[in-house]
């Protein structure tokens, strides 16, 4: 994601008004490796901006993941999560507090693949791969 003064110039570009609570939005999302969801995006925000609207922080979302700035992740089961880190990566997710973690893989395009009934078949065209680690963060195993 770039930075807010881009993205101030970037949605002008686009027609898109820039408000103060948007600025705020791009600040609070660049650099963030949370992976907040949008309703733990809008607490941030009211906390320092009382009378955000959900509805903002919702249009603000979808305008810079349309804008390809953010990915949005399900990470099965649980509410859609955003990234402002739209490069090639990974995510740890810890189990018991819900942390979720950038991480790096070497060797994807080397994983061996196979179909349960065609082990030889090779006849899918794979654009991307998500892979997720599941387990405890080092505090929660700490706790255990
Ligand atoms: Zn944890
Ligand atoms: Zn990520």
């Amino acid at each position: 994601m770039r930075t807010p003064a881009e993205l101030t110039t970037a949605f002008r570009s686009l027609g898109l008004k820039v408000t103060p609570q948007r600025q705020l939005l791009f600040r609070l999302l660049h650099d963030n490796t949370t992976h907040p969801t949008a309703e733990a995006l809008f607490e941030v925000a009211s906390a320092q901006m009382p009378g955000i609207s959900l509805r903002t922080v919702y249009q603000t979302l979808t305008d810079l993941a349309g804008m390809g700035e953010l990915q949005s992740i399900a990470f099965g089961g649980g509410a859609i999560r955003f990234d402002p880190n739209v490069g090639q990566h990974h995510h740890q997710v810890c189990v018991s507090c819900d942390e979720i973690t950038d991480v790096y893989v070497d060797g994807v395009d080397q994983l061996n693949v196979s179909l349960r009934n065609e082990p030889d078949a090779h006849s899918f065209a794979t654009a991307s791969t998500d892979i997720v680690f599941r387990g405890r963060c080092v505090r929660c195993a700490d706790t255990v």
